[in-house]
């Protein structure tokens, strides 16, 4: 049977923990608010730990006793330290009491080792492991905003498992049970106990160096699908949301309308009050055209002054009334983006795609060369109205 020398295990534990948090510590910015300089002083406070570990059992008498709360101190440290960045990578900010704790935990071991059953102090760590632990797995788990269930059930599946062993050491202590590590001995199962601690503190690292790339691949996916100006959808992502809408207009069998929207004159607007205003006026429209519009639709900047809006399962007629409304609240409005007010209008064309409708692969372009063509009309009539695409003689699709 092979042995494994457990000093060996516990100063690779030591050393896998530094490097990891030193590789952290040079790659990241300190601008960069994402927790991982704080999970990095996490690792390092761990190393230290397993180190001090390591050493007690080397000593005896008062340095080993002083070895051991060092130990249990860093080991507090570094969990707190995940629990921060934890709340940091969710962007929130963590409790008050958190910096102490580490602190006052120290103290109530002092407290213990002087007076208290020995039993007591293990019950007492291992239960505020095991909470902290918990703390951390429930944080990220209840983080709604970003992506990675994978990555997440990494870093939270590791800490219930450390939780629930840290739960049956608990358990074990009250019952009275052997309460001392043998030393560093080479028993099969202070081996797998170790080997175990290795791999539980990889696997979270890991889940979270991976959770940070899912936010960032995040984060640059939206940012690819948002307008600069406006922060409503830009033409590509309209684009696929309205492949996709029409797939589902046709397997729902329900219509599906697209207005296409254009500022009048808005030329004008820029030539008298400047490109600055003119695009705080952009901003207060697509601010104004959101409002109006429910949950289920779409709104993006097209282009230039044109915005693009998506009905799902609104006939003409609902379309009409959705765009009389937008066109009544744009003319009615004095616009705020400088001392003057401003005043403008919008013109509306739109198209509609009938549940009947067939052409499924041409089906979006379809529908925006049909509520271009209405648009056109519509500034042909005299801006400031809606054209709807049957209202044409020419009917493209
Ligand atoms: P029409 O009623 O025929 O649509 O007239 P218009 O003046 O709105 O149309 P035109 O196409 O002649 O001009 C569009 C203007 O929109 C010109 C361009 O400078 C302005 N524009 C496009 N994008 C932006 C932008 O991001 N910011 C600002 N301030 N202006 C923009
Ligand atoms: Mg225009
Ligand atoms: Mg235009």
């Amino acid at each position: 049977m092979v042995s494994i020398e457990n000093r060996i295990l516990l100063f690779s534990l030591c050393t896998i923990s530094a490097t990891i948090a030193f590789t952290f510590l040079f790659a990241a910015s300190s601008e960069e608010r994402n927790g991982m300089r704080k999970w990095a002083f996490a690792l390092i406070s761990d190393s230290a730990s397993w180190l001090m570990f390591a050493l007690h059992f080397e000593s005896a008498g008062t340095m080993a006793m002083l070895l051991l709360t060092g130990a249990i101190f860093l080991s507090i440290l570094a969990l707190s330290f995940k629990l921060a960045a934890i709340y940091e990578y969710c962007d929130q900010t963590s409790p008050r009491w958190l910096p102490a704790l580490p602190l006052a935990a120290l103290a109530i071991n002092l407290v213990f080792i002087a007076t208290g059953p020995e039993w007591a102090r293990i019950t007492f760590n291992s239960l505020m492991f095991a909470a902290l632990t918990l703390a951390i797995a429930l944080r990220l788990k209840h983080d709604p905003v970003h992506e990675g269930r994978r990555p997440r059930l990494l870093v939270t599946g590791s800490q219930y498992v450390i939780a629930i062993l840290l739960l049956l050491r608990a358990t074990n202590a009250i019952h009275g049970g052997s309460l001392r590590f043998p030393g560093l001995s080479s028993t099969v199962s202070q081996s797998i106990g170790f080997l175990l601690m290795i791999s539980l503190s990889i696997t979270a690292t890991m889940g979270f160096i991976l959770l940070l790339k899912r936010r960032s691949d995040q984060e640059i996916r939206s940012l690819a699908m948002t307008d600069v100006l406006t922060g409503i959808y830009n033409r590509r992502a309209f684009i696929q949301r309205a492949e996709q809408e029409c797939a589902l207009a046709q397997r729902n069998g329900i219509p599906l309308a697209l207005l296409m929207i254009d500022v009048d004159h808005f030329k004008q607007i820029n030539d008298l009050h400047g490109h600055p205003i003119g695009d705080k006026v952009l901003l207060e429209i697509a601010t104004l055209l959101g409002e109006r519009l429910r949950k289920q639709d779409t709104l993006a900047r097209y282009g230039g002054e044109e915005f693009c809006v998506l009905l799902p399962g609104t006939d003409e007629t609902g379309a009409v009334s959705i765009a009389e409304n937008l066109r009544r609240t744009i003319s009615a409005t004095s616009f705020n983006a400088s001392a003057a007010a401003i005043s403008t209008t919008i013109s509306i064309g739109i198209s509609v795609r009938a549940p009947s409708h067939t052409p499924f692969q041409e089906d979006f372009h379809c529908l925006l060369s049909a509520a271009d063509a209405a648009l056109y009309q519509a500034k042909h009539d005299g801006r400031n109205c809606i054209v709807t695409v049957n209202s044409l003689r020419t009917t493209q699709c």
